[in-house]
């Protein structure tokens, strides 16, 4: 098996080369990611410059670029050999509910969908135990049927930061969403200009039971089919019934 493996902290990164370590014992791996943090970068290409892949002493290949741009590179003429597999991760914090759409750690999984097999997004509730959701993923890979998942669709993998043996299970869930995110931050620039941090995403605010908040906040590793299709059907019938009645 040949897997692809990016992700969105960088190449640098203790979760991605932690990550590689462990999928060596299972598949050849090629990486090719940012050369640098490019978190909550979600999807974005970068189309008013070029991209210039510089190939490491171990073979893989660190990016100027966002994560999709590493892996739309990866698959769309810059690797000739076969890819069966993208993996992103392992992410500093968690991708939870509605983390997925600024994640650049999904976005790559996302980016590698037209594989036609399954792609892996796989993010850790902290900066510790990067081991645990590595071997996680290793004991996934091997069960993975291609069939299992529609083409263009990824499973976002969320693994609590504890030791490998304190993790109670693998639950499958729905995203929850937060509450919006806390108001930007503003300081002055050494020249007295205001200048603004983004700030911390909102706390959960769905994450009853079933959601994938509630599987790691209680020691479960959450897993979640993610669609690209983010048309919401109920809401078709009542607007083309609006439509019609102007
Ligand atoms: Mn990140």
């Amino acid at each position: 098996m040949n897997i692809l493996l990016s992700n969105d902290d960088g190449y640098h990164a203790e979760g991605i080369q932690t990550l590689a370590v462990e999928l060596r014992k299972l598949a050849d791996v090629t990486i090719v990611a940012p050369d640098r943090n490019r978190s909550a970068a979600s999807g974005s290409l970068t189309l008013v410059e070029p991209l210039r892949p510089r190939r490491l002493d171990d073979g893989n290949y660190c990016v100027n670029g966002t994560p999709a741009d590493c892996v739309h590179l990866a698959l769309n003429g810059f690797l000739s050999g076969r890819i069966d597999l993208v993996v992103s991760g392992i992410n500093a914090g968690v991708n939870l509910g509605d983390d997925v759409l600024y994640s650049g750690t999904v976005a790559a999984a996302l980016e590698g969908r037209h594989l036609g097999l399954p792609a892996i997004a796989v993010s850790l509730d902290g900066r510790q135990h990067y081991d645990t959701a590595a071997r996680i993923v290793c004991d996934l890979i091997p069960k993975l049927h291609t069939q299992l998942l529609n083409p263009r669709e990824i499973i976002n993998i969320n693994v609590p930061d504890l030791p490998y043996e304190q993790i109670k299970g693998i639950k499958v869930c729905r995203l929850g969403y937060r509450e919006s995110a806390a108001e930007v931050i503003k300081q002055q620039d050494p020249r007295g200009e205001n200048i603004y941090w983004i700030g911390p995403a909102g706390l959960p605010k769905d994450a009853c039971e079933g959601t994938d908040f509630d599987a790691v906040a209680n020691g479960y590793v959450s897993i979640t089919p993610i669609q690209v299709d983010m048309t919401s059907y109920p809401s078709m019938k009542a607007l083309q019934d609006w439509l019609e009645s102007e």
